[in-house]
């Protein structure tokens, strides 16, 4: 089964991307999903004899738990545009005028809509006024994940809730089991609403009909970078492994008090908010 996916996302892959199929997509596809994780450690021995698109990126950055801490107050409206857009930019996410149809990977929204379970009438005014970045909390324990008929979004061994897109028939029982509203549905093609001129190569387009959201930028830790959001914050967003008490992100939990998105639901979100 495992054998047979690991072909499959091989093909699919290279059908897709056609001639970006060296491109470092491929290896970020590849290297994202818990199948391709073990094709990391089988493909050590290719790099010395074969030029493949799958060998492992010896710059790639790995973790046992990645999560982010957000400092909400370091964040305004202007550095919240600049964040969602060069996440949107780097990830080909389409700017659809439809709102009942747009794609969002990362966005800035009220606190109440982000924590909808701490809504308070006496809330002071600046939280009320304030963006609050919404991402996938890529969870611990992701209800998406268990929703899923044919697997096309599951946890990587690095804790990233990764989709193929491939995989992806469009059920989208993954958008109603997940309790933050951090997918989105292609419900026509995407690419009509990319400007040809400013499509990034470097990651695949997709289709109408499939289920796209944050990836983590899997496809930049495999060659490693950072994440874009993470880069464009200036020190608002801190990434690393949650499992690694002398991380930042431990850093910054052990010495702020921070919340998680609908935290009673148990979902264990990798996403903290210092407020
Ligand atoms: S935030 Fe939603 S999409 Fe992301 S891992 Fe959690 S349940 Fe899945
Ligand atoms: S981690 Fe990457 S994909 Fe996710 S919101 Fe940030 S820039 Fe976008």
């Amino acid at each position: 089964m495992k054998n047979s996916r690991r072909e499959f996302i091989k093909v699919a892959g290279i059908s897709a991307l056609g001639v970006a199929a060296a491109s470092p997509v491929l290896n970020a596809l590849a290297s994202g999903g818990e199948v391709a994780h073990e094709e990391k450690k089988v493909v050590v021995k290719e790099e010395s004899s074969v030029d493949s698109p799958y060998k492992t990126n010896k710059s790639a950055i790995h973790g046992a738990r990645w999560g982010m801490v957000i400092n909400t107050s370091m964040i305004d409206a202007k550095k919240a545009a600049k964040i969602t857009a060069v996440c949107h930019a780097i990830h080909n996410v389409p700017e659809i005028p439809n709102k009942k149809q747009e794609i969002k990977w990362i966005w800035p929204d009220k606190f109440e809509h982000v924590f909808p379970d701490k809504e308070d009438p006496y809330l002071a005014e600046k939280f009320k006024e304030m963006p609050v970045m919404a991402l996938c909390n890529h969870c611990d324990n992701p209800p998406c994940v268990r929703a899923c008929p044919t697997k096309a979004t599951f946890k990587n061994s690095e804790g990233i809730v990764m989709m193929d897109f491939h995989r992806c028939i469009g059920c989208r029982f993954c958008m109603a089991a997940c309790p933050y509203g951090s997918r989105s549905f292609n419900f026509s093609d995407p690419r009509k609403f990319l400007d040809p001129a400013k499509i990034d190569p470097a990651f695949p387009t997709r289709m109408k009909g499939v289920v796209e959201k944050c990836n983590l930028c899997a496809e930049r830790l495999a060659i490693g970078k950072i994440p874009a959001c993470v880069e464009a914050s200036e020190g608002a967003i801190v990434f690393g492994d949650l499992a690694d008490p002398k991380s930042e992100v431990r850093k910054l939990l052990n010495s702020n008090f921070t919340i998680r998105r609908k935290e009673a639901l148990g979902t264990l979100p990798s996403v903290y908010y210092i407020i």
